[in-house]
């Protein structure tokens, strides 16, 4: 339960439950829009190029998002364990994710599907109000959740300790089947 990855659509409640999962394990959650969001705000050269893309609904280019995320995992925080949020969303990030865990001896130990339909998708992004949370941004970023992230589903399912966890439920309920499928 050290190493955890969170896979599911926008909306689906991973932030939430990444963040619950976390505080109670004592170690950070790493969440790649939150640390996109941070470079938007402060303007950095990174958060200048990614806006655009984050605007649409579309997944920021690998090549400005890889350095970031390995060097957030190689930060001290990141060595006893870390809850990550958002990433990968691809298959290039995940091999390139497997590959960076090896080199750092580091292997993730779960990785949770939450798994919620469209329609409480929609909704629950819709009461959230985020920049890019309008239905067409948000229908867009589910496309590319069903066409990029969600093959992640079978790459995981043959290599790793993959647990769907029904996320469509009070967040209470998520959080407690989410305990008891991974923590023993
Ligand atoms: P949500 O899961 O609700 O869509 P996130 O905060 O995870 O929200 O992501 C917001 C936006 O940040 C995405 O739509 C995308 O543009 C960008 N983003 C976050 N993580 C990644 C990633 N791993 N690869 C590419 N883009 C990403």
């Amino acid at each position: 339960m050290r190493r955890t990855i969170f896979l599911g659509p926008p909306g689906a409640g991973k932030g939430t439950q990444a963040k619950l999962l976390a505080d109670f394990c004592q170690i950070p959650h790493i969440a790649t829009g939150d640390l996109l969001r941070a470079a938007v705000a402060n303007q950095t050269k990174l958060g200048k190029r990614a806006q655009e893309y984050m605007e649409r609904g579309d997944l920021v280019p690998d090549n400005l998002l890889l350095g970031m995320v390995a060097h957030r995992l190689e930060e001290p925080d990141a060595a006893n364990g870390w809850v990550l949020d958002g990433f990968p969303r691809n298959v290039v990030q995940a091999e390139f994710l497997e590959e960076l865990l090896g080199q750092i001896n580091q292997p993730s130990d779960w990785v949770i599907d939450l798994e919620v339909p469209d329609e409480t998708v929609i909704a629950r992004t819709l009461k959230r109000g985020r920049a890019d949370d309008n239905e067409v941004t948000i229908r867009h970023r589910l496309e590319v959740y069903r066409e990029q992230t969600a093959p992640l589903i079978e790459y995981y399912s043959q290599r790793n300790h993959l647990v769907s966890i029904n996320g469509d439920r009070p967040v209470e309920e998520v959080a407690a089947a989410l305990k008891q499928a991974i923590i023993t």
